[in-house]
Formats: structure tokens, C-alpha cells, sequence
């Protein structure tokens, strides 16, 4: 059973109090909070056995690469990859996507055509247009409608032969919409496009099958899954990785090295260069275990259950409005209330401890299609709760008495 107050006890940040209150934190779109087990992995590997991997014959550069293998293999699993070095280890989404974007350079050229949706984050299209710029390729956008959901019949006109790579959110940071990433994947295959699915913000709450979705690129972050900042991974096809050049040059992504000609090393090394985040791709398996665990069905339900009810105390606010409103969404809510600005909201109800973001959640394009300069968001974790829903609607209510 779904033990809330056991649960919020694994989570030592939940204690906090902000500027004297307790703190109700909604703002796990941008980063989720980190339970105790994977607080102790990161204090195990700097007490224990810090050491660079792969390369020493010592005891603890064993223990590392070990432990650092042993997750991948963990995530592998996770994520339902075939082999364990479809598994590459980056910085992050972000950093993942400019893996692909960047490799993608050498495989396009001028007039080739790369689609993007209009409910991506900043990081899922700036590189693309980098990779634009540099080929000449073209970026074409699948609209969005009121609701927040993707015009699907437009992706339709817009796929042809001249089609290279598609590149979509599974779910929107901004609005939470799920989008149906399978039908956009078997379309795309039918003309032999290749997709990179941004799945930042879907792991949180999804445990995605990358073979059952037939993904060629699946990429997200630790920070967003209970880990650690400054890890997560890019999941590429075999092939795809093979035929991708390596982004970076330096140590463990090298088979040789002369002057005259250097050799590169098999996956996943070749996209490894450098001394990884070891520690933090340790903490990553640690905090897959640790949602595994817990059921991503188990947390899936209580999301829906918290955004069900804080979708309907808000909408009791006058002059409140949603923006997202797809059937399918995780526990995003992105509001604005007539007249007052999403800041001003968002620095009130800070001062009565309670954290949600405010801005373009590195969405413009959205704001844009809105009209707006931005929303505030509240996002939440299965760990929150139905009380914290209450403390926040009383919160912004008061805010709202303040500044009308
Ligand atoms: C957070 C997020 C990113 C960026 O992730 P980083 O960890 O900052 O690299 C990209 N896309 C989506 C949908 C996100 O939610």
C-alpha cells in the first residue's frame, strides 16, 4: 500500500521549512527531489571508493567502474534497451541532444527536411537549429491547438522523403501533455526518418519501453528521476550510435592516438570522452532502483489523483486559467490569473513557503502561441500532498487579494 507519510520520511528536503513556513515544493518539473538512499550512494562513493574508472588496476578504480557498469546496466534494463552499450552516459538531456544534433551534421545536407514539435523545451530545438544552420537542412514545426496537444494531421502533411529526423517531447514540461509518441515514431519510420525522443519529463512518472516504441533516440536526466544533477543518458539504437561520429575528443574515447591518425573506441566509449560524472552515474541507478521500487504505476496513479484535485481547486479561482488542457497530461498545472502577472504570483507565495516556477519554462514558442509572457507552474511528485494542494490554493488566493 501507499504509504505517504513513510514515503515524505525518505526525503530529508521535505522537512525544510521556507522563510518560517513549511515548504510545499511544486516545482518538480524542473527538478525532483532526492530520497535518502540516493543521498547515501553520493556519501558511499566520495567515503569509500573515489576513483577514476576504467583505467586503474587498484581496488577502488575496480569498485567504481564496477558500480558505474552495474548501473547502466540497471538503466538499460530500466529503459528496455537491447544492449548495454546502447546506453551512453552525458551530462543530461541537453547534453544528449547535442550529441545526436551535432553527429546529425555529417549525415544531412543541404534541403533535407528535420521536424520539431511547437511544444518543445529550448533544448530540443536550439541545437537543431544550430544543425540547421550549419547543413542547410530545414526546420519544420508541428503546430499545437488550444489545448496544448499536437495537430497530428499537420505532422502528416509535413513527413516526405526529404524528412531526416524527427524530434518531439514525450511529455511538455510547459503543459504536461503526453504526446502519442508511437503513432509520430511508425509514421516517421514509414519514410525513413529517424526519432530522438526528449523524454526529460516523462521518466519522472513513465517507465518507457525504448524496443516496444521503436525509438532510434531516447534521451533524459537523472536530476528530473530522484538523482543527481549533471547525469543522464542518451539511448541510441546500435546502429545509429555507430554511424554517429563522436562529439567530443579526449581520454577513454580513443582505441589509439597518433599524431597521425587516431582510432576510436567501441560504444559506449566513443561518446564518453573524459572523466564522467562516476558518482552521480551511480546515484542514477541508485534512484531508478529506488522509483522501481516504489511502482511507476503506483506513482503514476497518485500524480493523477493530486492533479485531479488541484485542477479543480483552482479552477474555483476567479479569473484563473489553465493553459493545457489535453486528455492526456501528467501533473503540470501552468495558470494565469486576469490581470496580474505570473512573477508577482510566484515571489508571494514564495514568501509563504511555497516553491512553484514562474516564467516561459524555457518554452517560448508556447508563451508565444498564447499570447502570454509566461505562466506559473505548479508541478507535482507523488510524495506531495492533497494538504500541500489546500496550503497552495490558500496561498494564491491571498496573493491574489494583494495584488487586485
Ligand atoms: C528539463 C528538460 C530538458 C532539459 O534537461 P536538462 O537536465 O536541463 O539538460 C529538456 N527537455 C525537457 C522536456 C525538459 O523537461
Amino acid at each position: 500500500m501507499f504509504d505517504i507519510d513513510k514515503i515524505r520520511a525518505e526525503f530529508p528536503i521535505l522537512k525544510r521549512k521556507v522563510n518560517g513556513k513549511q515548504l510545499v515544493y511544486f516545482d518538480n518539473a524542473a527538478t525532483s527531489q532526492t530520497p535518502q538512499i540516493v543521498i547515501d550512494a553520493i556519501v558511499d562513493y566520495y567515503s569509500n571508493y573515489n576513483a577514476n574508472i576504467h583505467r586503474g588496476v587498484h581496488t577502488l578504480s575496480q569498485e567504481a567502474t564496477d558500480k558505474y557498469e552495474e548501473s547502466r546496466l540497471k538503466i538499460q534494463k530500466h529503459f528496455n534497451a537491447s544492449k548495454s552499450h546502447e546506453i551512453i552516459f552525458t551530462s543530461g538531456t541537453t547534453h544528449s541532444i547535442n550529441i545526436v544534433a551535432t553527429g546529425f551534421s555529417s549525415l544531412l545536407k543541404k534541403g533535407d527536411e528535420v521536424i520539431v514539435s511547437a511544444l518543445e523545451h529550448h533544448s530540443n530545438i536550439v541545437p537543431w537549429q544550430m544543425l540547421c544552420e550549419r547543413t542547410g537542412a530545414i526546420l519544420k514545426v508541428i503546430p499545437m491547438n488550444e489545448e496544448g496537444a499536437l495537430v497530428m494531421s499537420e505532422y502528416d502533411n509535413l513527413l516526405s522523403d526529404k524528412t531526416k529526423i524527427v524530434f518531439v517531447n514525450h511529455v511538455s514540461n510547459a503543459l504536461g501533455t503526453v504526446n502519442p509518441i508511437k503513432e509520430i515514431i511508425d509514421k516517421a519510420h514509414k519514410v525513413g526518418a529517424a526519432v530522438l525522443i526528449d523524454g526529460a519529463q516523462a521518466c519522472p512518472h513513465i517507465k518507457p519501453d525504448v524496443q516496444e516504441l521503436d525509438a532510434d533516440f531516447y534521451v533524459a536526466s537523472a536530476h528530473k528521476i530522484y538523482g543527481p544533477t549533471g547525469v543522464g543518458i542518451l539511448y541510441g539504437k546500435e546502429e545509429w550510435l555507430n554511424k554517429l561520429p563522436p562529439y567530443q575528443g579526449g581520454g577513454e574515447m580513443i582505441k589509439e592516438v597518433t599524431f597521425e591518425k587516431t582510432t576510436y573506441a567501441g560504444l559506449p566509449h566513443k561518446f564518453e570522452a573524459g572523466t564522467p560524472n562516476i558518482c552521480g552515474g551511480i546515484a542514477f541507478g541508485t534512484a531508478i532502483d529506488y522509483a522501481n521500487n516504489i511502482g511507476f504505476e503506483t506513482i503514476a496513479n497518485r500524480e493523477d489523483e493530486l492533479l485531479k484535485y488541484g485542477t479543480k481547486k483552482l479552477l474555483e479561482i476567479d479569473g484563473l486559467k489553465i493553459y493545457g488542457t489535453s486528455e492526456e497530461k501528467t501533473a503540470v498545472i501552468s495558470f494565469n490569473i486576469d490581470g496580474i502577472h505570473p512573477y508577482d504570483i510566484g515571489t508571494i507565495i514564495d514568501k509563504l513557503g511555497i516553491a512553484v516556477r514562474t516564467g516561459h519554462h524555457c518554452a517560448q514558442p508556447i508563451m508565444d502561441f498564447y499570447k502570454i509572457p509566461g505562466t506559473i507552474r505548479a508541478s507535482f511528485s507523488f510524495y506531495n500532498t492533497f494538504e500541500e494542494i489546500d496550503l497552495f490554493i490558500n496561498a494564491v488566493k491571498k496573493a491574489q487579494l494583494m495584488l487586485q
